[in-house]
């Protein structure tokens, strides 16, 4: 019986985590299979999340802003610092210090709860059977579960004609590990990725950071008032992005990186002394199951699942990045949660519409619900409110004035259909507006809540506000009733 189990999860990021504490909680006699092993190869839990993504990117965004902002951004205020210099050894063995206290965290809340970790590679058989294959064994051993959970997250996409080289040409695992500031930085992809680690890089003193990108628009799945603010803003950080630029050859020549490109019909040359490709993440579905188990897959590879995460086979569940819908870590962890009451036998879903989505940049990029083009396109009608943080006491004692909140609510119920925003804290304010959706709430509910003041969040109530036409603190004209 040792190796039989209500719950065998293969995959132990933040979806395949949180489902097992949720699924132990429950009182399912848990099981979690994480082949992941850190640089000292010593397993270890946390997925992508906590290892080479969300985390540790975090640790180097919050470092890097600090040292701009020491180096330059206190002048205005009357304090000046000198002599401000950059131990990047020190800032990285941060990074790790942080990664490490939370992937150990991590172990320890799955003992906590008495979910059984199993370090090594599994693969689903048929009937719910799953093969791990652990270090040092020759034979794998067999699970046998009434439920099974997948959870096996993504990988970085590589480009066949860019192949990752050395420590020069990286994908985002690389480029959180650069042991130097490079001079030159060259970036494949202008999405969430490219934008958060070219920022770290600039700050950290890269003279030039340039993002080649594919596509002809910035952003495209942001609101396009809020994108094209973002790549203004980004622009005037150092930030050069080449829209419409597809890489076309890369040579890596004593330690330089020459690129040539093509911008609409020309071709271009460059030289990067590092870069970084970051044009998406394909899910890690291959070899995941035994042909004999006949999961379904679709065509770029994700399993194929319901709006509950049910596969096409009895009791097995799939969640997170290696399945449809944005590749966000509180996404799959939400869908964690919502299998795991499945399992126990509660009715769950999850409102797919209401998840909140974070650039951390500065300023930061937040929104939710629908952009103002996919309200048009709908032929949803609207009302819009804006309202900039040039116009907030706080965000002027912070000196940290760029950016607004908008609010787009529904024009005959006046319920709130998408918030975006882009300005300081955003990454925090925005969960505000996720929880005014969340309960249904109209613009007119949010403009007659008390926000504190002086605070950020003031600029959501004065964007609630400025839907109803009456905002305070900007002219407004006012609406007819
Ligand atoms: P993962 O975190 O990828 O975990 C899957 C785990 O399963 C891994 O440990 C893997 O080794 C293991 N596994 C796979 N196959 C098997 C197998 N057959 N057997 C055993 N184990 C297996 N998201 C955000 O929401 N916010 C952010 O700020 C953010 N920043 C990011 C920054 C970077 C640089 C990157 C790369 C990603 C970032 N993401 C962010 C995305 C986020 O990391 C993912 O959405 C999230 O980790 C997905 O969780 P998951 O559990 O589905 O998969
Ligand atoms: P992305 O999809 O955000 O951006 C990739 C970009 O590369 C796109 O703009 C795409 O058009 C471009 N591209 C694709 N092929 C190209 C090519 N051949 N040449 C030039 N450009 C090309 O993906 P990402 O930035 O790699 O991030 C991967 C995932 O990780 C995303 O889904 C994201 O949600 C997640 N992530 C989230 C956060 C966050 O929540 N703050 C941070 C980092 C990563």
């Amino acid at each position: 019986m040792k190796d039989q189990f209500q719950v065998v999860i293969i995959g132990g990021g933040p979806a395949g985590y949180v489902a097992a504490i949720r699924c132990a909680q429950l009182g399912l006699k848990t099981a979690c299979i994480d082949r992941w092993v850190d640089a000292k190869g010593k397993p270890a839990l946390g997925g992508t999340c906590l290892n080479v993504g969300c985390i540790p990117s975090k640790a180097l965004l919050e470092s890097s802003e600090r040292f701009d902002e020491l180096r330059q951004g206190l002048v205005d205020r009357g304090i000046k610092v000198t002599g401000v210099e950059l131990d990047l050894e020190r800032m990285l063995a941060h990074k790790d210090k942080v990664v490490r206290e939370l992937t150990q965290g991590i172990e320890q809340l799955l003992k906590a709860n008495k979910v059984t970790w199993i370090p090594g590679t599994g693969q689903l058989q048929a009937n719910r059977r799953i093969a791990v294959s652990e270090e040092g064994k020759e034979k794998p051993r067999v699970l046998s579960a009434d439920h099974v959970i997948l959870a096996p997250g993504s990988s970085a996409v590589e480009l066949g004609n860019v192949p990752l080289q050395d420590d020069i040409v990286v994908d985002s695992t690389g480029a959180l590990e650069f042991r130097e500031v490079p001079r030159r930085l060259g970036i494949i992809g202008a999405g969430v990725i490219g934008l958060e680690l070219g920022s770290v890089w600039r700050r950290l003193g890269a003279e030039s950071v340039t993002l080649l990108e594919a596509q002809d628009s910035f952003l495209p799945f942001v609101d396009s008032q809020v994108a094209r603010e973002a790549l203004r803003l980004y622009t005037q950080q150092g930030l050069d992005v080449q829209l419409d630029s597809r890489v076309t050859d890369c040579e890596l020549k004593d330690g330089v990186v020459n690129i040539t490109y093509k911008n609409g019909k020309h071709d271009h040359q460059v030289q990067f002394d590092k870069l970084i490709v970051a044009v998406g993440r394909r899910p890690n579905s291959r070899g995941l199951a035994a042909d004999e188990a006949t999961l379904l897959l679709d065509e770029w590879g994700f399993i194929h699942v319901d709006e509950q995460c049910r596969t096409n086979l009895p009791g097995v569940y799939a969640i997170g990045d290696a399945v449809r819908g944005p590749m966000l870590a509180h996404k799959g962890s939400e869908e964690g949660m919502m299998v795991a009451e499945l399992i126990a036998g509660h009715a769950a879903t999850m409102n797919y519409g209401l998840i909140p989505s974070v650039i951390y940049t500065l300023p930061e990029v937040a929104w939710v619900g629908e952009t103002e083009q996919q309200l048009k396109a709908a032929a949803i009608d609207y009302t819009t409110g804006v309202f900039p943080f040039a116009a907030s006491g706080r965000a002027r004692a912070m000196n940290d004035t760029s950016g607004f909140i908008k609010v787009l609510a529904d024009a005959t119920s006046d319920r709130i259909l998408g918030v975006h925003m882009i300005g300081p804290h955003c990454s925090e304010l925005i969960a505000e507006a996720v929880t005014a959706m969340h309960l249904g709430a109209s613009s007119e509910d949010v403009a007659l809540t008390v926000f504190a003041h002086p605070t950020l969040s003031e600029a959501f109530h004065e964007a609630a506000l400025a839907a109803q036409g009456r905002a305070i603190h900007i002219a407004q004209r006012p609406r007819k009733n």
